[in-house]
């Protein structure tokens, strides 16, 4: 009997120690099970006393620790991604840049309840619709929407808060007049997240108050930014560094600041809620905000890839905040002209936090410093390591989530399927209709279903995604061989060189004025303005130019671009409607461009 158990100890022992050091976990797993098998075999015997089996006991307790560690190490180290961006491809500048944003020494991993109580009111996907389109509407009344009568009936988000609430967010979007970080990005995002939402067919796996959530979360994710990094937050000992920390500076006080605008009561757009719903809302809005830290980019894949390659289901927590850090930086897989535009916004704000830092005696961050940064080269970066591996586990996990849904549903004949044929019949079940929100038509009495599970085609949302991206990488590799020469001449011939980038650049910016004034379907347009235009190399657009719209060629675009149009009256450098714009903010913008050129 005691030579057994001695037997059974020494297993563990060495099993112990040499999983320690190989971290096979797999096998490990294994052997755990095989041994406490055992000792269960023994304990039903009797074959075994107290004094063993404690032993064992404790010796299992540690070859599931080391397990464990084993596993958690694995997790947090974001070596793997982070060795790929260490190849001599990939500019020193742009290395340091990928390193110093998307990773951090520390990375906290959080744990949320598995599973919530389900919500059954307020919004559906109809209603975030709306509050999308009237956050960025300045309108008091509900004279002129044509929405169903149904559903203004259930939509308990009291309109007059709503009004309030997003003309709030759009003061704090504009506060520091942030070329990127403003309010059009957040349109831009939150219709992104509402795109993604409807096109793979995420909606149906989430209830109401989650969809809530994600398009709450979009609309303020970056309330107040500031324009400038968290790092720079940090580095210079803002009061938002202090307040938080150092961690997830500006993430918190996004998120913070709209709660608080919500403190006051004619802005509490929640004020129905319960309480518990308010809570579940507040923890996944806090949860999918912080994400869009940069700084968690590698660790939040890793552990998300992780996740798909388990059996169990995935986190609905983990899978929303994809959504929303897949959203945050999804402008590369949209049109040539607005990923341009939107990069050249991002780097005119990277440059003016340069110039602050060069203000300051401080060393330039990475992609600050506007004589020397590689502009193209950083885009190739950012597609190769961040965006592409971003978008390709986004589809992923949609598709691990919403085909079982897709199978069960067309085998249940479920509503959220609901074809043309079983909708005539009205088999519309209300409660799972309820469930899984789809927008209904006033005109068919409610009973049709648009953007039901049946018209998901996972396939093509991937296929046109990675297309636009890799065609966009394309381009930009078509200006990094120019960027190259720039640099190499530069050492000898600085000025002369820099000239002939910004000619380069400029020369883009031209040639995409020309093409934004034409329609697609070949109807001339006016020039609408674009962002490094306006930074640097803009005339001034009159007021009329500015009120007309162009439509857009892509069809596969439309939804993708639609908030920019809605918003396209506002301007993307500083945040403000364009006829507001002042004179002296256009001087000073040809200014700068001429400072620029004449550098
Ligand atoms: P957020 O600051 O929440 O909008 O997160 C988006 C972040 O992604 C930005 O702050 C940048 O760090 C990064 N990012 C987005 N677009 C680009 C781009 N074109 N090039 C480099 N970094 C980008
Ligand atoms: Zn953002």
């Amino acid at each position: 009997m005691g030579a057994r158990a001695t037997e059974t100890t020494r297993e563990l022992e060495s099993t112990s120690i040499k999983y320690q050091i190989g971290g096979h976990t797999e096998k490990m797993w294994q052997r755990l099970k095989g041994i406490l098998r055992c000792l269960v075999k023994q304990l039903e015997k009797g074959d075994i006393n107290v004094v063993d089996l404690k032993k064992n006991i404790e010796y299992a307790a540690s070859v599931l620790e080391a397990v464990y560690i084993d596993e958690t190490r694995k997790l947090l180290d974001t070596e793997d991604e982070l060795s790929d961006i260490q190849s001599d491809s990939v500019p020193l500048e742009v290395r340091d840049w990928l390193a110093s944003t998307f990773t951090r020494e520390m990375g906290i991993v959080k744990r949320r309840p598995e599973e919530k109580p389900k919500f059954r009111s307020i919004v559906h996907a109809v209603q975030a619709g709306i509050f999308v389109e009237r956050m960025y509407r300045r309108t008091s009344s509900m004279v002129g929407l044509a929405y169903p009568a149904e559903v203004i009936v259930t939509f308990k988000i009291p309109v007059p808060n709503l009004i309030s609430f997003a003309e709030a967010l759009e003061v704090g979007y504009s506060k520091y007049k942030n070329p990127y970080h403003n309010l059009i990005h957040a349109a831009d995002v939150t219709q992104t997240v509402h795109y993604i939402m409807i096109h793979t067919g995420i909606m149906h796996w989430l209830t109401e108050l989650e969809i809530l959530a994600m398009i709450f979360a979009a609309a303020v994710h970056d309330y107040e930014h500031t324009g400038t990094t968290n790092n720079f937050h940090i580095q210079t000992r803002s009061d938002v560094a202090i307040l938080y920390n150092d961690r997830s500076v500006l993430e918190n006080h996004h998120v913070s600041a709209a709660y608080r605008l919500m403190q006051e009561e004619e802005m509490n757009i929640l004020a129905n809620l319960t309480k518990d719903d308010w809570r579940e809302l507040r923890s996944l809005v806090i949860e999918m905000v912080l994400s869009t830290d940069m700084s968690g980019h590698f660790q939040q894949i890793k552990t998300m890839r992780h996740t798909l390659q388990q059996t169990e289901g995935v986190d609905k927590a983990k899978a929303m905040s994809l959504i929303l850090h897949a959203a945050d930086i999804s402008h590369p897989a949209k049109s040539w002209e607005l990923h341009y535009r939107w990069t050249m916004a991002l780097m005119e704000e990277f440059f003016r936090q340069g110039d602050k830092e060069a203000a300051l005696g401080l060393q330039f961050s990475p992609l600050c410093d506007r004589k020397s940064t590689l502009v193209a080269q950083s885009q190739i970066g950012f597609i190769d390591f961040i965006v592409e591996p971003t978008f390709s586990l986004l589809t992923d996990s949609m598709e691990k989530i919403v085909m079982p849904l897709i199978e069960e549903a067309s085998k249940s004949g479920s509503p959220a399927f609901g074809t043309p044929s079983q909708n005539s019949l009205g088999a519309v079940n209300n409660a799972e209709a309820q469930r899984r929100p789809s927008f209904k038509s006033a005109s068919d009495g409610g009973t049709h279903t648009e953007n039901s599970l049946a018209t998901v085609d996972l396939t093509s949302f991937k296929d046109n995604l990675m297309k636009i991206i890799q065609a966009n990488k394309e381009r930009w590799k078509e200006l990094a061989v120019e960027e190259e020469l720039v640099k190499n001449v530069g050492e000898q011939e600085t000025d002369q060189s820099r000239n002939s980038t910004e000619a380069q650049l400029q020369e883009e910016t031209t040639r995409i004025q020309n093409e934004s004034s034409q329609g697609g379907d070949g109807t001339a347009c006016p020039p609408r303005s674009i962002v490094l235009q306006v930074v640097s190399f803009d005339t001034p657009l009159s007021d009329e130019s500015n009120s007309e719209k162009c439509t857009n060629s892509d069809p596969n675009q439309k939804d993708l671009t639609d908030a920019q149009q809605e918003t396209q009256n506002t301007d993307p450098l500083n945040g403000e409607p364009k006829h507001c714009k002042k004179s002296e903010d256009l001087v000073k913008a040809t200014e700068q461009k001429e400072a620029l050129i004449q550098n």
